[in-house]
């Protein structure tokens, strides 16, 4: 049997140590503030929402709230971040994507300054992820892979892994951090020849590509690490990650679950960058 890489510890040795920097800011004159922009009432949107809310309050973290109609024009939408730019009190910002509409999405992510955009909403953070010059925020999701990794004791130094997804949000970003550890990644896509074998041959699998079960017993390997960030929702509402996990489990080393894994993670990285981008202002 593997061993169960969860979420949970990562999350709370994450929140403990930023509820200890959020109190030395305080101490300062200095609460950590985060703006939430919302746009609609989608199911997703409100349910990661609630658990934001409640990780951010625990690490004694502000919010402001900001919540607009489905069909708000994109000047209303405009107006809020720049009035999120100009409040001093604001250190971050998270704003639920997709937006209904893609071209309003593109203008408002980059309208947030960089300094603010802790979830590397802009064209400007997600340089610097590539460059690896550690002046703005990745995704929480792909700094979650990290944080996993750094918690258990998992070196990506020299390893061979195969990232299953090029996706700007996870893909390509979590591929840049691993490289960054000095890792040896492939990154893998619907054009991937013979998907099952790169993958069996690294050492980590990190699979983002959003398709259920989609590494299988054949695409493992006896040593191997499988990290699922994928997040699913089957026909009778529950949630399955990419990783057929009741058949590749038996097989691998170490394994994350779902749900419990990365996705438990996301929220406290989200609150460590809030605490950064207020040590940094
Ligand atoms: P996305 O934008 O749809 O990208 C999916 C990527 O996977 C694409 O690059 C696609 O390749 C690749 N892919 C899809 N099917 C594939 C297949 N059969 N074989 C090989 N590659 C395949 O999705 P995303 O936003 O990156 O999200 C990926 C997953 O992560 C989703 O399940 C999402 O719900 C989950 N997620 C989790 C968290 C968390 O906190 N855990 C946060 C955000 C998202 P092409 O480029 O060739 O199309």
């Amino acid at each position: 049997m593997a061993e169960l890489l969860k979420g949970a510890p990562v999350a709370a040795a994450i929140t403990e140590e930023m509820k200890k920097r959020c109190e030395a800011l305080k101490e300062k004159g200095i609460t950590p503030c985060a703006a939430i922009v919302r746009i609609g009432e989608r199911p997703d949107d409100l349910a990661y929402e609630r658990g934001a809310v409640k990780r951010l309050d625990n690490t004694g973290i502000a919010i402001k709230h900001y919540v607009l109609p489905s069909d708000c024009s994109c000047e209303e939408l405009l107006k809020v971040i720049d009035e999120i730019n100009t409040d001093k009190n604001i250190h971050g910002c998270l704003m639920f994507r997709p937006l209904p509409d893609r071209t309003t999405e593109k203008e408002a992510c980059n309208r947030l300054l960089p300094e603010k955009d802790i979830d590397c909403m802009t064209g400007g953070s997600l340089g610097t992820v590539f460059t690896g010059s550690g002046a703005g925020f990745p995704p929480c999701t792909a700094q979650a892979v990290i944080e996993l990794c750094d918690f258990y004791g998992i070196d990506p130094e020299g390893k061979e892994i195969a990232v299953v997804g090029r996706s700007l949000v996870i893909g390509r970003p979590v591929s840049m951090l691993l490289m960054q550890r000095n890792a040896t990644v492939t990154m893998c896509h619907t054009r991937t020849k013979d998907l099952a074998g790169v993958c069996r041959r690294a050492d980590i699998i990190v699979a983002a590509a959003g398709h259920a079960g989609l590494i299988t017993s054949e695409h493992v390997s006896p040593h191997q690490t499988v990290i699922d960030v994928g997040i699913n929702v089957t026909a009778e509402d529950s949630l399955t990650g990419d990783v057929a996990f009741a058949s590749v489990e038996p097989l691998v080393k170490t394994i994350t679950p779902v749900p419990g894994g990365i996705g438990s993670i996301t929220t406290a990285v989200l609150a460590k960058h809030v605490i950064l981008a207020a040590e940094r202002a």
